[in-house]
């Protein structure tokens, strides 16, 4: 969807989107997502304060995302809160006149047009709500490094005799 800044005066205007799970489409960077789960809410208050162009968002959903550890997918939801500063770079010197202030240290991102497109303001933020690590649960028991079973859902088929020698005698002590 795409807005147009030069449209938008001081007093705030509000967007309340909602986006359908056949808008996500996959992306070259998309290993962690697999989709959305259902639909996303998007609320948007955009206003002006002098050249610079303000975005308050709140995004609010489930995620399809794929686990670190069993590599499965899961549904995860997401709410992400976010404020954008907006600006034309043609504008960045009045705005440093007027704040007396680096427009680096103002946090002010660059926009090469007025016309921005929404949707590509929302897939970065959903990208930036990411967990670090993403897991199905905290619990998650992965992969088997050597013959690749869903430990979750079943036991290793290799924890019989493998191992290394040194490592079976251990295995023949009873356990307490
Ligand atoms: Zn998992
Ligand atoms: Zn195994």
């Amino acid at each position: 969807m795409i807005v147009d800044l030069q449209n938008i005066s001081r007093s705030p205007r509000q967007f309340d989107l909602t986006f359908q799970p056949d808008w996500w489409r996959e992306g070259s960077g998309d290993i962690q997502i697999g989709g959305l789960e259902g639909p996303l809410g998007v609320k948007l208050t955009v206003s002006r304060d002098g050249e610079r162009f303000i975005m308050n968002g709140r995004l609010g959903g489930q995620l399809r995302l794929v686990c670190d550890r069993c590599l499965e997918t899961y549904a995860f939801s997401l709410s992400h809160d976010f404020r954008l500063s907006l600006a034309l770079p043609e504008s960045w010197e009045s705005i440093e006149d007027e704040t007396e202030l680096k427009i680096e240290d103002l946090g002010v991102g660059f926009i090469s047009t007025t016309k921005i497109d929404l949707d590509d303001i929302i897939r970065e933020q959903i990208y930036l709500a990411l967990p670090i690590k993403a897991l199905c649960e905290n619990t998650c028991a992965g992969l088997c490094s050597r013959c690749g079973v869903n430990l979750n859902q079943e036991p290793c088929r290799c924890s019989g005799n493998s191992g290394h020698p040194a490592f079976l005698k251990l295995k023949e002590l009873p356990i307490r």
